[in-house]
């Protein structure tokens, strides 16, 4: 049986295989792998009832070759250093695959939000800020944090405004987080950017006639049966855009359960149930599955891990049926799991490349603030305009006249929404197709995941010859 390892250690063990195929000094692929600094906290909390608790949290900054450092924050029991420190690395090597201008970081606080009030929370995240500035481990040039597992919009505008108090007049401040609320400098289209950027990669990789002929499948979405693990914020959007697609949601699996149906899931539906219950479970039509890691078992062409890590494992893989795997959490396989999934033939799509849509409009967010101006806002109406006038143009030479409905839909110019769907639209097709070159080029090239890891080593190894520190 093969031994556990922990997860920087598999990140590590993905990280060795693409090493060792390219010719890079060794020395600075250890420096590319290593993580550069880990900053754990211990602070108390006053809880409501007027007790007091110990609250433990990390921040990981994995690789500073570029600056700021950039991932999400974790609220959740599991969190641990190992588990901080493998998910910064993977920002390393997502944020190069994407050709996202940060190096890697992620943050976590150990604790179950479920168990905690609203103002709790808000006191713990205030107090997290505070002791990542006190450490210089928060900054729009240093450190930018992000929700992850277990936190949204709500914790990073604490986390913008704990910032702001304490740096007074510092004119890009609001970039030090990203993932706020619109009215606080936030993007739209954040909220629903891994989800869809996940839907991008699924469709990218799938319109390949023959790679889909490899695996007996059609090209295309439509009437692809998808499980998806996983309807916190990633997988309810991945689900909605995979269904809007024409793909047949099968099975949804959540902590407490899943369901199926082999006729498809009506998903807005699911969504609205799950709003009023607080649950999937219950929700009819569908058949209930209690032992919810049973469902990635489950007949299916596409399954969507968009969980936690360690979900598809040496023991659960050889029975995994679906022949393409969708990696949208980090690291949901094991390094022994990925070995079982590629004997057999399966593709898997590597989360570092297929959850990058967060950190892509995070990325977008970003430069936003620096910019200190939303999207679109100075080119709109001239683009407007000057549709407008083609379009007269063309009229005027004789064709037919455009209907209003036609001349709205031609002439309207790029809202902040369309430019951010489009950029995220346009990287996640370039890179899949980047990844995909490596991977048929490269001989004994085993996966896209190792593509997926070249590509990133590749770009981060000119980034350290540039800076002239590795001849
Ligand atoms: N937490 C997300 C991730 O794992 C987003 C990170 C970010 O936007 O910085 O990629």
């Amino acid at each position: 049986m093969a031994q556990s390892i922990s997860f920087s250690e598999q990140v590590n063990r993905y990280f060795d295989t693409a090493a060792a195929l390219t010719d890079h000094n060794d020395l600075l692929l250890e420096v590319i792998q290593r993580c550069n600094g880990v900053y754990k906290m211990i602070f108390p909390l006053k809880r409501d009832d007027g007790s007091i608790e110990i609250i433990e949290a990390w921040r990981a900054e994995h690789s500073h070759h570029k600056q700021p450092t950039k991932g999400g924050i974790r609220y959740s029991i599991g969190v641990n250093q190992d588990e901080v420190m493998a998910l910064s690395a993977l920002m390393t090597y997502k944020c190069a695959i994407v050709d996202v201008p940060f190096g890697g970081a992620k943050g976590g606080i150990k604790i179950n939000r479920a168990n905690y009030s609203q103002a709790e929370l808000e006191r713990i995240t205030r107090r997290y800020t505070f002791e990542l500035a006190k450490k210089n481990f928060i900054g729009p040039g240093i450190d930018v944090p992000a929700p992850d597992y277990g936190t949204g919009a709500a914790e990073m505008s604490w986390i913008a405004d704990t910032f702001m108090a304490m740096n007074s007049g510092m004119v890009d401040a609001l970039g030090c987080v990203t993932g706020k609320p619109i009215a606080q400098g936030g993007i739209r289209g954040r909220t629903e950017a891994t989800g869809r950027g996940v839907f991008y990669g699924i469709r990218e990789a799938c319109s390949y006639a023959d790679d889909m002929a490899k695996l007996g499948l059609e090209p295309g979405v439509v009437g692809k049966t998808v499980v998806i693990q996983g309807f916190g914020n990633v997988g309810s959007y991945a689900a909605r855009f995979l269904h809007e697609a024409g793909a047949k949601i099968v099975a949804i699996a959540e902590w407490d359960g899943a369901i199926h149906n082999e006729d498809g899931l009506d998903i807005p539906a699911l969504i609205a149930h799950r709003e009023a219950t607080g649950s999937i479970t219950g929700f009819p039509n569908a058949t209930f599955i209690a032992n919810s890691l049973d469902a990635l078992e489950l007949e299916c062409d596409v399954l969507v891990p968009a969980a936690l890590e360690n979900q598809i494992t040496a023991e659960n893989a050889p029975r995994i049926k679906a022949r393409i795997i969708a990696e949208a959490a980090n690291g949901p396989t094991t390094f022994d799991g990925s070995q079982i999934l590629d004997a057999a033939g399966k593709l898997v799509i590597p989360d570092a490349y297929l959850n990058a849509g967060g950190v892509v409009v995070s990325y977008f967010e970003w430069l936003k603030n620096l910019s200190h101006v939303r999207f679109g806002r100075l080119e709109k109406r001239f683009e407007e305009r000057a549709y407008r006038g083609l379009l007269q143009a063309i009229e005027s030479g004789g064709s037919r006249r455009f209907t209003e409905q036609e001349a709205d839909l031609l002439a309207h110019g790029a809202t902040e929404e369309d430019l951010v769907e489009s950029g995220l639209e346009d990287i996640m097709v370039d890179s899949y197709q980047q990844i995909r070159n490596i991977y048929l080029t490269n001989d004994g090239c085993p996966n896209l995941r190792t593509a997926a890891f070249i590509s990133a080593i590749n770009k981060i190894v000119r980034c350290y010859e540039e800076l002239g520190i590795f001849p």
